[in-house]
């Protein structure tokens, strides 16, 4: 055992939950107790108890914490134990089961993985279809529906002629038919899977008979079921999570499965931590004093040994740009005076739009910076065509990334060609690609057409097999098709301004680079593609690697921890979120609010703005009226011209404040 892991850097009741190998335990407790500290010693005590490391599993929800525990994890054991341990999100987990198991369901093992444009496309298609291109219902509404019933297992509609209905059904049958599945579909058929065949599920249970879930306030009803399903019998099962932090209602997530985790598991050890280590007592004074105004909670009484030497700061601010401008001048600051490196801070948000000003102002210092769970690489369109080669190498069923690379570059397949292939495609219920081969089909075709799709059908073959041969130089292989095809040239050619064309041919580099370091791997290009579809490849490693300034969402921020926090754009409309307060989830976002709070250790900052440019108007904003719930007790108000310590016009953001610090004073 290395000296780096010791029970006694653990307090009683975390060393409780711990030594509790088996059986079901449950530790509910507040923010930075050492919830995730816990689980990540009770795996590496597991392993010095003598349980085998393959046999362990800690499912988290992001791939950045999963990450996270998997280095803490690493740092305990020995290089190849830590190895061994299955640290992953629950959707890599499902996409393990379902390589080796979706047979059983009908589908083939080289499924294909839908994830966002993929899926817009996909419906949005289906809608033209089925009523026309003048029809208004919108293809994210109907998606967002969709999702909602089948993870309820229940119709949209239950009028089997309405559009949507129609929509629904189209829409799942053609997944099936394109080999392909959607996120939900994930956890729908690993479920499925385990329920049905209890061969499967045997198989799963032995090789993970020791299952761990952090962030246990946000599985949902599926979730739970595959945790019941995988634990089995022995009910080896350590769950760990605070109801304060339940930030996933809108996706179908159960409190319910934490506060009543007696139900699906027999007598569970339960454990409570109260003392948080992460935090001073003015952020975690703070912090309890707005989550109390949440009913229907456990009640904890956290509290924290750092008295802190700094107060929390609440700073007006005038608009959004000098909102940018002063964080990131305080930023600058910190690092030159007081010697901190650029990774103690982040700038959290509600919406990912707010990071762009962020962005441009710590570009302009040559502030090094990372955007966690922004807009993925993935999603560019130069990116999306190669990937669609992968795909369709992989998965010859895979219609939707078939029809987009088909002519891109144009190869002289033309619209004309490309909508008789689908139509009949449609007709004999096979894939596009089995219609263009079919001979039959090719000589409907005019001679320069069937030419056409000949040589890329041939092009495709001759790829085909050495890229997916096992330990295959799939990304050597794959830069000698870019080539052939002039992939590069013809993309440039579609660019706009030179600073497109020089951006896109970075990422395309780069992509090329991501998949040649993927090579000979055990998983092969199926690998690289599935990692890809869960973010979780290499390239997650990398951004991982890269210092700076962290810009992310109070969502994507859950578990996390940082020495300086600036909480932005704390405004009515904004947080609580506009849409939240329509559907009336005001107390989600009251807790995605303290979730944000309770990240910080040192120093907290949140602020507002009293208009915000949109198309470059000022539009009025007014500040969230979760401030005023704050208590005030370890509160400083300031306005920005008072800590820009240069003299503003009167506007405004003083009357705001004015308002602010009568109201609290009178509090
Ligand atoms: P969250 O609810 O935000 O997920 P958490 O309960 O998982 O928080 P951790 O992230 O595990 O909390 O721990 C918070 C911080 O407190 C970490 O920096 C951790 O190292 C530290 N910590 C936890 N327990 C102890 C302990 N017994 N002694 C010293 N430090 C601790
Ligand atoms: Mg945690």
């Amino acid at each position: 055992m290395p000296a780096k892991f010791r029970l006694s850097d653990l307090n009683p009741a975390q060393r409780a939950a711990a030594e509790q190998i088996r059986g079901p335990v449950l530790i509910l407790a507040g923010a930075g107790t050492g919830k995730t500290r816990t689980v990540t010693a009770r795996v590496a005590h597991m392993i010095a108890e003598g349980v085998p490391a393959a046999q362990i599993l800690a499912v988290t929800f992001t791939n950045k914490a999963a990450n996270e525990m998997r280095e803490r994890v690493g740092g305990m054991l020995r290089k190849d134990d830590a190895k061994k341990v299955t640290v992953c999100t629950f959707h890599s987990l499902c996409v393990r089961i379902l390589r080796v198991s979706i047979d059983r369901l009908g589908y083939k093992k080289n499924f294909t993985i839908y994830t966002g444009s993929d899926q817009t496309g996909l419906v949005r298609k289906i809608i033209t279809r089925k009523a026309g291109k003048d029809e208004n219902l919108d293809h994210n509404l109907a998606l967002s529906l969709i999702s909602r019933s089948k993870n309820k297992g229940i119709p949209v509609s239950d009028r089997a002629d309405s559009l949507i209905a129609e929509v629904e059904q189209a829409y799942n049958a053609e997944l099936k038919l394109l080999n392909a599945v959607d996120f939900d579909d994930l956890l729908i058929l690993a479920v499925k899977v385990l329920a049905e065949h209890p061969d499967v599920r045997r198989e799963w249970q032995q090789r993970f008979r020791y299952i761990m879930v952090d962030e246990f306030q946000d599985t949902n009803a599926l979730q739970m079921k595959l945790v019941t399903a995988l634990a089995g019998e022995e009910q080896n099962v350590c769950v760990v999570g605070d109801d304060d932090q339940s930030i996933y209602g809108w996706r179908g997530a159960e409190i319910s499965n934490i506060l009543e985790f007696e139900r699906f598991f027999d007598d569970p050890k339960v454990i409570k931590l109260e003392q948080n280590y992460r935090s001073t007592t003015p952020i975690l004074h703070t912090a309890n004093s707005i989550i109390r105004h949440n009913i229907g909670r456990r009640e904890k009484r956290l509290w924290s040994e750092n008295p802190g030497s700094d107060r929390v700061r609440v700073v007006a601010m005038p608009d959004d740009r000098i909102e940018a401008q002063l964080v990131v001048d305080e930023i600058l600051e910190a690092n030159a005076t007081e010697k901190r490196p650029y990774d103690d801070f982040a700038v959290l948000f509600r919406t990912n739009g707010q990071s762009r000003l962020f962005e441009s102002k710590l570009r302009e210092f040559k502030i090094p910076y990372r955007v966690i769970g922004g807009q993925s690489f993935f999603d560019r369109r130069e990116i999306k065509d190669l990937l669609g080669y992968l795909s369709v190498l992989a998965n010859p069923d895979d219609d939707v990334n078939l029809l987009r690379v088909i002519n891109t570059p144009a190869r002289g397949i033309g619209a004309t060609t490309v909508g008789l292939a689908t139509e009949r495609s449609r007709a004999l219920g096979r894939s596009v690609l089995w219609v263009l081969e079919d001979e039959g089909f090719q000589k409907m075709l005019p001679p320069k057409a069937r030419g056409a799709v000949l040589d890329f059908l041939a092009f495709l073959e001759r790829f085909r097999e050495p890229m997916l041969a096992p330990s295959a130089p799939f990304g050597t292989l794959f830069a000698k098709m870019v080539d052939e095809m002039d992939f590069i040239e013809a993309m440039r050619r579609t660019c706009k301004t030179d600073a497109e064309r020089d951006s896109r041919h970075r990422n395309v580099s780069e992509f090329m680079e991501s998949l040649r370091d993927s090579e000979g791997r055990r998983k092969g290009l199926q690998g690289f593609l599935d990692g890809v579809a869960l973010q979780q490849d290499r390239d997650d490693d990398d951004i991982e690697k890269q210092q700076g300034v962290s810009l992310i969402t109070l969502h994507a921020a859950k578990g996390l921890e940082f020495p300086f926090v600036y909480l932005v754009g704390v405004e009515e409309g904004v947080l609580p979120h506009k849409r939240a307060l329509e559907e009336g989830s005001r107390d989600e976002e009251r807790r995605l609010f303290y979730v944000g709070i309770t990240r910080a250790m040192q120093r907290l900052t949140m602020t507002f703005c009293s208009s915000r440019i949109r198309y470059g108007e000022p539009v009025p904003c007014q500040r969230s009226s979760f401030l005023d719930e704050l208590d005030p007790t370890y509160l400083d108000l300031h306005s920005y011209d008072e800590l820009a310590a240069e003299p503003v016009e009167e506007d405004h953001a003083l009357s705001y404040f004015a308002q602010m610090k009568a109201m609290l004073s009178e509090g």
